[in-house]
């Protein structure tokens, strides 16, 4: 990738994009939490089959005006993306791989009859934004500045087609360490009685579709008790997938690693991959296969599955304590986080925040 100030270029400051009147910087800084401040400014580009991509910019963080019959508002025609700026102890931002997040977004792209972005305008928005919001970049331990673009189908048109008018955004949103109170092993339920997506269906894409289809098992999760929701493959319901927002990693007691196999029906998690590769690294045997709900609680309860986990931008690692299903409730070793769950957090969290060598070259500095 091109340095980012020369990326940056291609989605200049517009002259306007001034920061609001009540600025509630120092508040949303001293008080972090996940997704409900923003900063500053926002990237966009537009797109049209006659133009391309066009008019990039960077502008204030503000409403946007579409018509009530734009296509994303009916059809859910948007894909998204999401990854991080961290400050390093020398004041300087950085982010992780932000060539697959564009990758990823291109993939998601096609899936939804969208058009692609050029990998420069994706890092270059993420630049140009991180350049006008740098103070919106916290420097206190675990936090980090969350980006989210994404590309929405904003042409007013109710029939059903891929529509010509496209809108790209980038924002950004400070958030906090995850795990505030220590890394805490959070409880699982596997949901037996609905799915996400389906075979030849957009599981691998990151579309707002897949996490609509996710609320209402989340919400019978929580009322449960249970604080997040595994979903099973729609096409036998016995083998595990992932959870609404994080992939799933199995540590066996053996030291094998596992996770379910990208199969179309998952979404291929830039921290999976992360991860599987640290661990190819150090010499661990990996692999990506089918897991069955059946041979994971056996397993489970034998003690042969010593550590299970779930991974993904905003937690990082995620331990498992426990999983429970309508007629199974089991708790994972002693459902403390296990050994291989820690020092993975503490490898990934370690690069990204630049206190550890990069072997792989996975930083990008903003
Ligand atoms: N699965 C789903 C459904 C997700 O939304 C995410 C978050 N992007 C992940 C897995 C993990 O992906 P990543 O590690 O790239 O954040």
């Amino acid at each position: 990738l091109p340095p980012a100030a020369e990326v940056a270029k291609r989605f200049p400051l517009t002259p306007n994009a001034a920061p609001a009147a009540a600025d509630a910087h120092g508040e949303v800084m001293g008080k972090l939490s996940f997704g409900v401040a923003f900063t500053d400014h926002m990237g966009r580009a537009r797109w049209t089959p006659e133009r391309g991509w066009h008019d990039r910019r960077t502008e204030a963080f503000g409403p946007l005006t579409i018509s009530p019959a734009a296509a994303v508002l009916h059809y859910g025609q948007e894909v998204f993306e999401g990854l991080k700026a961290y400050r390093h102890d020398d004041g300087s931002v950085w982010t992780f791989r932000p060539g697959f997040n564009a990758a990823r977004f291109n993939a998601s792209a096609r899936r939804l009859a969208l058009p692609e972005l050029p990998e420069e305008d994706f890092v270059g928005s993420l630049a140009a934004l991180v350049a006008a919001d740098e103070r919106w970049v916290p420097g206190s331990e675990g936090s980090s500045l969350y980006l989210r673009p994404f590309m929405v189908a904003t042409e007013a048109f109710l029939g059903v087609r891929a529509a010509h008018e496209i809108d790209y955004l980038v924002i950004a949103s400070p958030v906090g360490p995850y795990f505030p109170h220590g890394f805490t092993p959070v409880s699982i339920w596997v949901s037996q009685d609905f799915h996400r997506v389906g075979p030849g269906g957009t599981g691998a894409a990151k579309t707002g579709g897949n996490y609509a289809a996710s609320l209402l098992p989340q919400q019978e999760a929580y009322a449960k008790g249970f604080e997040q929701v595994c979903f099973l493959d729609a096409a036998t319901g016995t083998q595990l997938e992932e959870l609404g927002g994080m992939n799933v990693v199995v540590v066996d007691a053996d030291g094998a690693v596992r996770t379910p196999a990208l199969t179309g029906t998952i979404l291929e998690g830039g921290t999976r991959g992360s991860i599987l590769q640290l661990l190819r690294d150090a010499g661990r045997e990996v692999r990506e296969e089918t897991i069955t709900l059946t041979a994971l609680l056996e397993q489970i309860r034998s003690g042969a599955v010593r550590e299970l986990f779930a991974c993904g931008t905003a937690a990082v690692i995620t331990p498992i304590g426990r999983l429970a299903g309508a007629d199974f409730d089991v708790t994972v070793a002693d459902g403390a986080p296990g050994e291989t769950t820690r020092e993975l957090y503490g490898t990934l969290t370690e690069i990204q925040y630049g206190r550890r060598p990069d072997p792989h070259e996975w930083m990008y500095r903003l």
